[in-house]
């Protein structure tokens, strides 16, 4: 793991410009005696914790708040979830011109949609914050404060430009991190150190497309993993698989059964991205006999991919209706610093 940019303090500015969008999370939360629910309106909350952040620092904090209509536990976020956030913020950005926006989300798919809006957003000069908590404002030991706190400061820091998750103490790049406490502060790490292109390539535009993407997934294998499960995987997000293999890109090969479903989609037009569990070093595909046999079958190495940037990444480059050796080529190529420079397509 490595260690997420650290957060200026005391930054020089007078006054901020941000807007709110609140989507849901356990930040907003109340518990109705069967568990916590997402709750919506809580604008004069959301005011008070501005106007003490910005007693405390003495910057005079403009902050322009939405809210979605139907605020979710983001357990419950689909794929069109995150493009829609990123809607959103485009769409504020252009009416606004914020120093930075803060989207806050529930914890538990901040990461996949962290990924997600930093792909979709990738050309927006402004920083995009997404923040939330373990445990709901107003409630005891409540991290909500601290961390909308933390978001704020994180703008007026003046990060740049780009996609990240402000939580406990760090400031994280989204396509690098990951949630990885259930209830801890620190609830995410960076997993490796984020390495930005030397120059932003220039992501292909949108194709024309006359369908909706099709659906892309996610496969993690496990010993005894039963092969009809991953050709169903394989079958039911044809449009493009992120496989979570062991260490650096190995599986059972059931006799030549994995080899054959995964040839089987690819020679169908359906991509396999093999990305690695471990939350350190890259998939090397030529390192181990399974890896070998893999490639041959038409997958893509994932290098240091995280899941859930792998997983947005395949998303997005298919939704723009990229296929074959240009997916592949762009899939490998460093877009935002999601792969490190040296293991990525030059
Ligand atoms: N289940 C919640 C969510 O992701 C967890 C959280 O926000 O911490 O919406």
């Amino acid at each position: 793991m490595s260690s997420p940019a650290t957060i200026l303090a005391a930054p020089d500015v007078t006054t901020l410009r941000v807007g709110i969008l609140y989507t849901g999370g356990t930040f907003g939360m109340v518990d109705r005696g069967d568990g916590l629910h997402p709750r919506s309106g809580i604008d004069d909350e959301i005011t008070e914790v501005v106007e003490d952040f910005a007693a405390a620092t003495g910057i005079d904090v403009v902050v322009r708040y939405t809210e979605f209509d139907d605020v979710i536990d983001s357990a419950n976020a689909d794929p069109a979830t995150a493009c829609r956030i990123a809607a959103r913020v485009r769409a504020d950005l252009g009416s606004t011109a914020p120093d930075g926006v803060i989207v806050i989300h529930g914890t538990d798919t901040m990461a996949y949609a962290g990924a997600r809006i930093a792909f979709e957003l990738h050309d927006v000069e402004v920083p995009v914050v997404l923040t939330g908590a373990q445990i709901p404002l107003g409630h005891v030991g409540s991290d909500a404060r601290d961390n909308l706190f933390l978001a704020l400061n994180s703008i007026a820091a003046q990060p740049g430009p780009g996609t990240f998750i402000a939580f406990g103490t760090a400031l994280h790049p989204a396509v690098r991190a990951s949630k990885r406490s259930c209830d801890g502060y620190d609830g995410f790490a960076t997993l490796c150190e984020l390495t930005p292109p030397a120059a932003r390539p220039a992501i292909p535009a949108p194709r024309d497309l006359r369908e909706t993407p099709a659906p892309v997934g996610l496969f993690a294998v496990f010993p005894g993993v039963d092969i009809d499960l991953l050709d169903a995987a394989l079958r039911i997000y044809h449009g493009g698989v992120v496989l979570e293999c062991y260490g650096s890109g190995t599986m059972p090969l059931d006799g030549g059964r994995t080899v054959e479903a995964i040839r089987r989609a690819t020679r169908r037009g359906t991509p396999v991205v093999v990305i690695t569990h471990c939350d350190s070093g890259a998939v090397d595909l030529g390192r181990y006999q399974p890896g070998r046999a893999m490639l041959e079958a038409g997958v893509i190495g994932g290098a240091d991919l995280t899941r859930e940037t792998a997983l947005a990444k395949l998303a997005y480059l298919t939704g723009l209706g990229l296929t074959g050796s240009e997916l592949h080529r762009w899939m490998t190529t460093n877009l935002l610093g999601e792969i490190s420079n040296s293991l990525a397509h030059q």
